[in-house]
């Protein structure tokens, strides 16, 4: 992974000497006045292009309308006038429509966008010549599906043969792999073109548009004027995913998930990569099949994935080779790209919390520890929970050498998760450890039992909790559980559950990139947030 710097020294961050991709956003109000108010708020918020959807408007008088919304647009503008038949508001006379997309070239617009059924009719239409000014975008949409590679690459070659200056297409993304075909088509299309795949599926495709060469993608005003699943803001495209220092040799890094939207991810590594400078990008993926995304994405510029719910055990039969503790746990939450294309897969949610637990137990620890040097070595460690995050702690508590107690309300699967341990651990009921029947000198709670919005449930008793060292909680939402609250009172050292998410992160910055995180910017973006 180059620098941002590097990368554009040698012309590479913005793709050499080819154009940048454009920030658009669609201008949906329903007057003209509303229309140049959005247009306004639009160069606030860094657009380069407006898109003016004529078939939006209440009322239209094409004479007097579309030159003055063009006269009085403070940036480029694209009319389009999309009418029913291919998804937009439209549906009087076409040869009114057509009229007035010429009207709207004759008059300056900097493109116009004519649907590729009617294209031969727009460009045959007699009369005065379109202005070399103006562009033609001719647009293709299919709202159901995407093509194979061949039939997209055949599309663009039909759009193109029409006359388009500029091809564009949108296909609706069933599958996170409908995307890289989309994707693929763009990055080798000779001509500007405007490629997407819609749904949230298909969100990379507007992600890393600059990336893979797009003329231009669109970018909502602001959250709740998103007017497709999957459409970022103006904001989120320029800040969050650095849409202007993309370049053709920009990395790649995302968290594969389902569901994946609400991921902090994105936020914390991006913060980090932006900050280092680092020409990459990270991009949530939402994935549901992880075999085939995996089998699909094999570029060597798709160099590092985190992995969460439910695909952390398929990232472990995915990979080419998996970190010893990751193996026994069974889950693998992170993937770096060796050289030879394969990916390596690794465990970091246990290190995380093992070390977060570790410098609660001895302050200042800074050397990474084994099982003769950690300070868990000989102390019994319950473990409450027999989850993902609760194989993760009891196999990385085991690592360092620590006794370790299963504590489940299944018993059954306290028991064979214990089974499983190298020595094997022991396993208790809740009942046994809320009487106090089982004891240990370091508690972590791995169940979802106080996270909001049920924060006045504890896993543990306060009465159980007497006589603990440290008591670390997983659960982050709220950072202090009843269960750490109730930890604290009964004496005990307490370690909060965003030094897992966090310490996860930050472990995955590095393998990634070779690169030490900045210190504490992962973890203020994570509390900023919370
Ligand atoms: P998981 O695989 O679904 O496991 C859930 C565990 O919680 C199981 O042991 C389950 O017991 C137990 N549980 C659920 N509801 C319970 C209840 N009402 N009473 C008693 N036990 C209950 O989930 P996970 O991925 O391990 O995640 C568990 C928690 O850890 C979540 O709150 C998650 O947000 C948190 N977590 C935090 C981090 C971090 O970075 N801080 C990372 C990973 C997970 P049964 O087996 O009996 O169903």
């Amino acid at each position: 992974m180059e620098s941002e710097q590097a990368a554009s020294e040698r012309g590479g961050g913005t793709g050499g000497n080819a154009p940048r991709t454009q920030l658009c956003t669609s201008l949906v109000a329903s007057t003209v006045q509303g229309m140049l108010a959005e247009a306004k708020e639009a160069v606030q918020k860094g657009a380069d292009i407006v898109e003016i959807r004529l078939d939006y408007l209440q009322q239209l008088d094409p004479e007097k309308d579309v030159p003055s919304l063009l006269h009085l647009c403070p940036l480029p503008a694209i009319i389009t006038y999309r009418p029913v038949w291919e998804g937009g508001k439209y549906d009087g006379p076409e040869a009114e429509r057509l009229a007035t997309l010429r009207l709207a070239a004759l008059s300056g617009a900097a493109y116009v966008d004519v649907e590729l059924k009617v294209a031969p009719l727009f460009f045959a239409v007699g009369g005065d010549p379109l202005p070399p000014t103006t562009k033609v975008i001719v647009s293709s949409h299919d709202y159901e599906q995407t093509a194979s590679e061949e039939e997209l690459q055949e599309l663009v070659e039909r759009i193109h043969a029409t006359g388009a200056d500029i091809v564009k297409f949108a296909t609706m993304a069933n599958d996170i792999t409908d995307a890289y075909r989309v994707l693929s088509v763009l990055r080798r299309c000779p001509v500007p073109c405007i490629a997407l795949a819609m749904g949230e599926r298909g969100q990379i495709t507007r992600l890393l548009a600059p990336k893979y060469g797009g003329f231009l993608t669109f970018g909502a005003l602001s959250p709740d004027r998103v007017s497709a699943p999957g459409q970022p803001t103006l904001q989120q495209l320029s800040s969050l995913y650095g849409l202007k220092e993309q370049g053709r040799n920009t990395a790649v890094l995302g968290i594969v998930g389902n569901p994946v939207s609400h991921s902090k991810s994105p936020a914390i590594h991006n913060a980090a990569l932006q900050a280092v400078g680092l020409d990459a990008v990270y991009v949530p993926l939402l994935v549901d099949d992880m075999a085939s995304f995996l089998s699909t994405f094999t570029d060597l510029d798709w160099v590092g994935l985190s992995v969460t719910i439910p695909h952390k055990q398929a990232a472990l039969q995915g990979a080419s080779e998996v970190d010893p503790v990751a193996q026994q746990i069974g889950a693998v939450n992170t993937l770096v790209r060796q050289a030879d294309g394969g990916l390596k897969g690794y465990n970091t949610d246990w290190s995380a919390a093992i070390t977060a637990i570790e410098r609660g137990l001895r302050p200042g620890l800074k050397a990474a520890t084994d099982a003769a040097t950690s300070p868990l070595s000989g102390k019994t460690v319950v473990v409450v929970g027999a989850g993902g995050a609760g194989r993760a702690l009891a196999f990385g508590a085991a690592a360092k050498g620590a006794k370790v107690v299963i504590a489940n309300r299944s018993v059954q699967k306290a028991a064979d998760l214990a089974a499983q341990l190298d020595p094997p651990a022991s396993a208790c009921s809740l009942d046994e450890l809320a009487s106090g029947a089982v004891k240990g000198d370091v508690l972590v709670n791995t169940t979802s039992v106080g996270m909001q919005p049920q924060v006045d449930d504890t896993p543990v008793p306060a009465a159980a909790l007497a006589g603990y060292e440290l008591v670390f909680d997983a659960v982050y939402t709220p950072l202090h559980t009843r269960l750490l609250r109730e930890a604290a009172e009964a004496g005990c050292k307490v370690v909060t559950g965003d030094t897992m998410f966090v310490g996860q992160a930050e472990d995955q910055f590095r393998l990634f990139t070779g690169v030490e995180p900045p210190k504490g910017l992962m973890s203020r973006v994570v509390l900023d947030s919370l």
